[in-house]
Formats: C-alpha cells, sequence, structure tokens
C-alpha cells in the first residue's frame, strides 16, 4: 500500500520588542540569566499586567501580510498548567479569540509550482523560561528572563503533504517575518520555533490518521529532516499492522531521529479561563488601516513585481527578494538603470561570488560597494567604454577593495576604457558567433571557408554599420 502524509505547523514567533509582553521587563536575549525578571514577570500576588503596542502591532502586520482577518475584540485567557519554567503557574494567551483567523500562506514548490496553505489561527502569548538540563551534573538551571517575551502562534491547517511543502512553508514564514522586521528569525536562538504535528494515511483516503507532534528542530533543515524520519517511522509501523499513540516526540539532530516525549492522551486540562487583569484590547478599523499603510513592500509582492514588470526568471526573482537588505539593494541599483536583466546578473554573478568568497552579507558590501556603482559599470558596459569581463574580473574587486573609488576612475587608473567602436564590434562578434556553436567547431578543425559566414553574419546585426576589416579581425582573434 502507498502512504501519504499529511502536517500540519504550529509556528511561535518570537516579537522584536524592547520590552516583555506584559510588563517593561527587558525582552533582549542573551542577558545573565535571571536579571531580566521583575516581580511582574514572576506574577507575584498584586501586580498587574500591562499590554504592549508594539507587539500588538507586529501581530496586526504579520495578520495583514497573509490575508487574515484581524480581530477588533481581543481577549485574553490564562492557560494553566504546573511547570518550572512557568514561575505565574500560568500562561497569558488568547484562547477563543485569535487576533487573526483565516489567511494563507502561499509556497512555491522545486517544480514552481503555487499552493496555498492555508491558516487556522495566529494569536498572542507570552513565552515561558527556559529550563537547562545540561549545564549541571545533578541539578536542571532555570533562567526567566524569557518569561513573558512577546510570542505569536501561527498554527497551520494539516494542508501539507510533503517535509518539502513543510520546509517551504517555515521559509515563507521566516522571510516574512524578517521582512517585516518584527522577529530575528532565529531558529537556533529560538526566536522561530516550529512543531510539526505529522501523519499519514493510505493514498486516496479522506481519514487522517493519528497525529504525532515533534518539536525541537533549531533549523529549518531539521524540520525537513525529522518529518520525514517521522513519515517512515509512521509507515513502517502501519505496514506491519501495528498502531501506535497520538503523543509529542522530540527531534534529535545528531541520530536524525524522533523520541517519545509525552502522551497526547494524558494531555493537561488548561482550564482557560479569561484573564481577570487584562482589559480587552480593542482595535479600530482605522488603526489597522493605518498599520497597513506604514508596511514595507512584501517579499512575495516584489517577486511578483521582478518577474512581471522587470522580466526576471521565477529564479533571479526567488533569489533577489530572498531577504529584505538583497532586495532593497538591487532596488536601489534599477533606480540608476534601466538595465534590469543586467543588474539581475550582477547580483547573481559577481555580487553573490564575492559574498560567497568573503562570508559576508549584503549589508557589509553595500558598505564598501554602494548599488549607484553597479548602475555606473552596467552604464560603462552599455555604452561599449567597457567589456564585461573586465567590468566583473577587474573593476567590481578593485571596487570591494576601496570604497572610496568610483568605476570611471578605476577603468582609466586601469588602462581598459575602450572607444565606442572596438566593444561594440566585440559585442557583436559575440552575439554571431554564439549563433553557430556548430560551424565554429569546424572551423577550429580546418574549415576555413567559413569566416566569411561569421563577418557576414556579424556585418548583419551592425545592420552594415561597422567596419568589415575591424570585424574581420575581430572574429579571426576570438576564434584564435
Ligand atoms: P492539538 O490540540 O493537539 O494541539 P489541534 O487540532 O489544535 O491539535 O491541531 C494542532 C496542529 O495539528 C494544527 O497545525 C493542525 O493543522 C495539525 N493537525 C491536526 N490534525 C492533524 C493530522 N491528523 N495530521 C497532521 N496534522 C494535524
Ligand atoms: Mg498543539
Amino acid at each position: 500500500m502507498e502512504y501519504q502524509v499529511v502536517i500540519g505547523l504550529e509556528i511561535h514567533v518570537q516579537l522584536l520588542t524592547l520590552s516583555k509582553a506584559f510588563c517593561g521587563d527587558n525582552a533582549e536575549y542573551g542577558g545573565m540569566p535571571n536579571t531580566h525578571v521583575s516581580a511582574i514577570s514572576l506574577g507575584h500576588p498584586g501586580t498587574l499586567p500591562m499590554h504592549n503596542k508594539v507587539a500588538v502591532d507586529h501581530a496586526i502586520k504579520v495578520g495583514l501580510a497573509l490575508n487574515c482577518n484581524i480581530r477588533e475584540f481581543n481577549e485574553y485567557a490564562r492557560k494553566n498548567y504546573f511547570y518550572a519554567d512557568l514561575p505565574k503557574g500560568y500562561q497569558i494567551t488568547q484562547d477563543k479569540t485569535p487576533i487573526c483567523t483565516g489567511g494563507h500562506v502561499t509556497i512555491r514548490t522545486k517544480d514552481g509550482v503555487e499552493k496555498n496553505v492555508n491558516l487556522t489561527r495566529i494569536h498572542m502569548e507570552e513565552d515561558s523560561g527556559k529550563s537547562m538540563h545540561d549545564q549541571d551534573l545533578t541539578d536542571s538551571l532555570i533562567d526567566y528572563n524569557r518569561a513573558g517575551v512577546a510570542l505569536i502562534e501561527i498554527v497551520s491547517e494539516p494542508e501539507m503533504r510533503s517535509a518539502e511543502e513543510a520546509f517551504q512553508f517555515v521559509t515563507e514564514i521566516r522571510k516574512l517575518v524578517r521582512y517585516l522586521g518584527i522577529c530575528d528569525g532565529n531558529m537556533e536562538e529560538g526566536s522561530l520555533r516550529c512543531d510539526a504535528n505529522i501523519s499519514v494515511m493510505p493514498v486516496g483516503s479522506t481519514t487522517f490518521g493519528t497525529k504525532v507532534e515533534v518539536k525541537n528542530m533549531n533549523s529549518i533543515t531539521n524540520v525537513r529532516r525529522a518529518i520525514e524520519f517521522e513519515t517512515e517511522r509512521q509507515i513502517a509501523l502501519c505496514e506491519k499492522g501495528e498502531t501506535f499513540p497520538s503523543e509529542t516526540r522530540s527531534f534529535n539532530a545528531l541520530k536524525g531521529i524522533t523520541i517519545s516525549l509525552r502522551n497526547k492522551e494524558l494531555a493537561n486540562d488548561y482550564r482557560y479561563f479569561p484573564e481577570p487583569d487584562l482589559p480587552p484590547l480593542v482595535l479600530s478599523e482605522h488603526y489597522i488601516k493605518k498599520i497597513k499603510e506604514e508596511m514595507p513592500a512584501l517579499p512575495a509582492e516584489l517577486f511578483a513585481r521582478l518577474k512581471n514588470e522587470l522580466s526576471l526568471t521565477d529564479y533571479d526573482a526567488q533569489v533577489i527578494t530572498e531577504d529584505r537588505p538583497t532586495a532593497e539593494y538591487f532596488l536601489e541599483i534599477i533606480k540608476h538603470t534601466s538595465n534590469f536583466k543586467s543588474a539581475a546578473n550582477w547580483m547573481m554573478g559577481a555580487i553573490r561570488s564575492y559574498l560567497n568568497e568573503k562570508a559576508i552579507d549584503i549589508s557589509a558590501f553595500n558598505k564598501k560597494v554602494a548599488p549607484q556603482k553597479i548602475a555606473a559599470l552596467i552604464a560603462l558596459i552599455d555604452e561599449g567604454k567597457l567589456s564585461h569581463t573586465a567590468a566583473a574580473q577587474q573593476v567590481f574587486p578593485a571596487l570591494a577593495e576601496d570604497s572610496a573609488k568610483e568605476p570611471l576612475e578605476v577603468a582609466e587608473s586601469l588602462n581598459i576604457i575602450q572607444s565606442g567602436d572596438e566593444s561594440l564590434i566585440d559585442s557583436i562578434v559575440e552575439e554571431a558567433l554564439s549563433k553557430f556553436p556548430d560551424k565554429i567547431e569546424e572551423y577550429r578543425s580546418g574549415k576555413k571557408g567559413l569566416l566569411g559566414l561569421f563577418v557576414g553574419e556579424a556585418m548583419k546585426l551592425s545592420k552594415g554599420k561597422a567596419d568589415p576589416k575591424k570585424v574581420n579581425e575581430a572574429v579571426t582573434k576570438k576564434l584564435g
């Protein structure tokens, strides 16, 4: 029998705010343990939580970006449970009134097919503290700095059908929250955390199988690995005719396996009840509209623009919109040139190689080579003053070396400026030759009479304007 995997994701996004969700404690990651903790974080009797406007704005932005309905009347609830990392004995969250409902994430699989994965809800809540079980031989240690940090939880419908789709889903969410500037998207530090709900069913079935929840994947690649392993594990059990419990499992990245943590049948009854200390949060239509107007361009919008208006390929548009600084660099180049294709080629070619080679990011690169300089290089090439090869191999590295230098100045000092004529002929000859790869082989193996064909084609491309003698020389030189 063939099996089909079914996946629904729950993603916790730690919001970039200065203070925590319901009090003024510092929300920064990485402080000395238990230094960002006040009586409010610890829920001491008599303390009162307060709303954090920035956290709410962030949640609204994500919801708008994902086409959700934004709820105007928001209430908070207490989710009660006992655990060492939860000093209050309850978590403030949203139960019946999540701030966002509906909406979807558009994922693009490798073969370029688009699919909308619907969202169940997005709600606001606070983080718990952090237990550390590997810092001391005999004791578990607890850091409450994280307790009360603002989170949103994004819950998808069980609509993904492969580990790859789940991988794309998390990738899109991470890209989006980084674009919006509401989360750093760092999965290793836990600012973005993903739980995967996985079940399998016979292909063609409409009844979902037993759901297993997998936690503790600290990278998007590990989300994919965990789902792949868990799918195989469940299929193997089904094939043996064995049933398995609905449970929570943990991914062990070293071994690439999932391990049982706890059984779902013993799930807590959280005894949700309305949070009595926080007044309902009322968002007016006007307020939501104002936030919408302040939002930056979204990656999906940019992708569509690069593809449809600038005619870039899917792949180029995808890579350029991968993160906001990269997209902004590109957008800045094309403010100064209308040769979009060439701008994209620089991004995908010389610039990318340079970033990889030097292991720096585009923001650091921007400080060395301003986007206008790439536009200036493109202009020099298009005017026939500089060959593309010389621009990429000689001028570009010199610009990266010294941020004070200008392209024309570098090219002049290297003495590689061509008269318009020469390089125009060069490019025409290149284009003419590119039409006859087979004939070039023949020419090289002795059929010298083909020279006339190449020269004729180049003359045709120049609309008869080029000097035939120069074209002849250029062709002979190019063919060695
Ligand atoms: P729980 O109460 O265990 O948290 P929910 O019904 O709230 O379960 O669903 C949580 C997540 O699990 C959602 O992302 C949902 O899409 C997903 N999910 C629900 N049922 C299944 C299933 N049979 N297989 C895979 N994912 C599922
Ligand atoms: Mg759950």
